[in-house]
């Protein structure tokens, strides 16, 4: 590990705790520390690389039913806490209402335009499937409100090396066509543990930044 990596890692083994759930606008915390935003479909394995970046078995609920997520939950880093790490509400679910994909929109559109104290936000593709068009449309939400983000691949554990490859190549060529995408791709795999070092320390750059 790097020194980076070390210092990151030292500190995401030290306090991390879920603060609150925000339903709402209206119910945000106060915006006293820098958050980092997670954002990605479904089941893109979000819970699961956040548990990995903390070191911790259930921080984040795996695998909730799809659709009942539709809040931002964060989470503090540090003792006093340094930064936030913020879940949001995971997109793409099939067969949402309307009325819900509307409502995670605005919550999302609001949150990403408002939030003065937000320093980067995560996209979490699918190593598996690629850029899918709901991602674009986050990658778009998040270039349009000028938030600068990361693409993480995630369960690169599940490709053949060639596989994965041709996704990586594929993920960065795109991602440099989006103005807030930042020109590196992470490649992980919280499974395998792969990844996880190098994000933690970029993440805690980013809100140190
Ligand atoms: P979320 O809905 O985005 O929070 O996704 P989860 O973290 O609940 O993961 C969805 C599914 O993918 C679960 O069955 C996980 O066990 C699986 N998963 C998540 N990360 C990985 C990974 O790195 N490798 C593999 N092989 N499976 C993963």
């Amino acid at each position: 590990m790097t020194d980076e990596e070390e210092q990151a890692a030292k500190l995401f083994s030290g306090r991390v705790e879920f603060l609150l759930s925000a339903p709402q606008l209206k119910f945000l915390p106060e915006p006293i520390a820098p958050e980092i935003a997670f954002c990605g479909r479904s089941n893109v394995g979000k819970s699961s690389l956040l548990n990995a970046l903390t070191g911790r078995k259930a921080l984040a609920r795996t695998s909730v039913t799809p659709g009942r997520t539709q809040e931002l939950n964060f989470f503090e880093v540090g003792e006093p806490t340094q930064f936030r790490l913020v879940d949001m509400p995971g997109y793409g679910f099939a067969k949402a209402p309307p009325k819900v994909v509307e409502n995670w929109k605005r919550l999302v559109r609001d949150y990403l335009r408002g939030r003065a104290v937000l320093k980067r936000a995560l996209v979490l593709v699918d190593a598996r499937h690629g850029l899918k068009d709901v991602d674009r449309e986050m990658m778009k939400l998040l270039d349009e409100a000028a938030v600068t983000y990361r693409v993480v691949l995630t369960k690169a554990d599940k490709l053949k090396a060639s596989e994965l490859e041709a996704v990586r190549a594929a993920t960065e060529t795109e991602a440099k066509t989006h103005a807030a995408a930042l020109p590196v791709l992470h490649v992980t795999s919280s499974e395998k543990k792969m990844g996880i070092d190098e994000l933690r320390a970029a993440v805690l750059a980013d809100a140190e930044g």
